[in-house]
């Protein structure tokens, strides 16, 4: 049974903040910075060519851009200048983001404004400024899938919430605005086009053959065994059979789930040594930090439960030292890709990093 115990307090402008750590500490820190008024929801349209909606978050322009140590928000509060972490340390914290692009649905909108409602929060890894979710050791890694599965499971409660997305960025070419090792959680009052088709096909996949489509995936996996970059008794990590980047990777349960919420203690043990192996062979590849996105897709809310299945995705747009893959004229206004490297070719050259 792994224990992490949640403490809930406020932040100066009523922000909600969550502590999570492995021992019962006391947390009581007072956000002591000067009251503020927080931003209103932004606006969101939809695309009329493509029925895709678009939030519009201009008031997110101000953000802080890749602060020096001594001014980086995400560090734990040890000077006079506070951050948005009261306490002096900290192991895994949530809060929720000072410029988020969805937020609380407000009653101060004139009625014909459609909101962005929603919510984003940031989840921090660590009181250490340096490093990323691999280099955490395994009993960190393990209270950040405890925050992912909490936060997941009390988000979805939200009746404006029909999709709950935690990921994390590495690496400036991702467009990482703070070093600070940490992921974010967006939280959409709509289905992303991303999931509306993977929905749609594992739905057809499930009609025709009764089984979710990632266990087919997986079997196939299985069976091939090219792509597998590694596994254990209950995640399997691959390359995707069609990947689109360079160095995509996959990791999955195999049992299905619909969403981090439904992990079981066992399963969920089991991730941060497989999780760490994986980007630990990304990095091992050139021998240099890889920039990537490491994005937990799950079920929506409300729809999809029994068809749509867990998996966490990396994708690095990095295709060799000193070259990284454009998103160009055919991925951006197409959305076709067109790829380098075949994915049984990435997947040997992970698995011949030695750890
Ligand atoms: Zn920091």
């Amino acid at each position: 049974m792994t224990f992490v115990k949640r403490t809930e307090l406020k932040m100066f402008d009523g922000r909600q903040i969550f502590y999570y750590d492995r021992e019962p500490v006391e947390r009581s820190a007072v956000d002591t910075r000067p009251v503020e008024p927080r931003p209103l929801p932004g606006e969101m349209r939809q695309d009329p060519l493509t029925g895709e909606w678009i939030a519009m978050a201009a008031h997110r322009q101000g953000r802080a851009f890749l602060p020096p140590k001594e001014f980086c928000p995400l560090c734990p509060t040890k000077t006079d200048f506070g951050t948005e972490i009261a306490d002096s340390t900290f192991e895994v914290v949530v809060f929720e983001n000072r410029s988020p692009s969805f937020s609380a649905p407000s009653s101060e909108l004139p009625a014909e404004v459609i909101q962005a409602s929603g919510r984003c929060e940031v989840v921090v890894f660590s009181d250490q400024h340096e490093g990323s979710f691999g280099s955490l050791e395994l009993a960190q890694m393990r209270t950040v899938m405890a925050a992912w599965i909490d936060r997941t499971r009390e988000i979805s409660t939200l009746p404006y919430v029909e999709q709950v997305f935690a990921f994390e960025n590495r690496g400036e070419e991702v467009g990482v605005t703070l070093n600070h090792p940490h992921g974010q959680i967006y939280s959409y009052p709509f289905i992303t086009p991303r999931t509306s088709k993977m929905l749609q096909v594992a739905q057809d996949h499930y009609d025709s053959t009764g089984v979710p489509l990632i266990s087919s995936i997986i079997a196939r996996e299985i069976k091939d065994q090219v792509r597998i970059i590694a596994q254990n008794e209950h995640w399997i990590a691959y390359v995707p059979f069609a990947a689109r980047y360079p160095f995509e990777i996959h990791v999955a349960p195999k049992v299905f789930l619909a969403d981090l919420a439904g992990l079981s203690d066992e399963v969920a043990d089991a991730f941060p040594e497989i999780a760490k192996e994986v980007l630990l062979r990304l990095d091992g590849v050139f021998g240099i930090q890889m920039a990537y996105i490491a994005a937990w897709h799950q079920a929506p809310v409300r729809v999809g439960r029994d068809v749509l299945g867990l998996h966490w995705q990396i994708t690095s747009i990095r295709r060799a030292p000193g070259k990284l893959k454009y998103l160009a004229g055919s991925e951006s206004a197409m959305g076709a890709f067109i790829m380098d490297v075949k994915p049984e070719q990435s997947a040997q050259q992970l698995r011949d990093v030695q750890l």
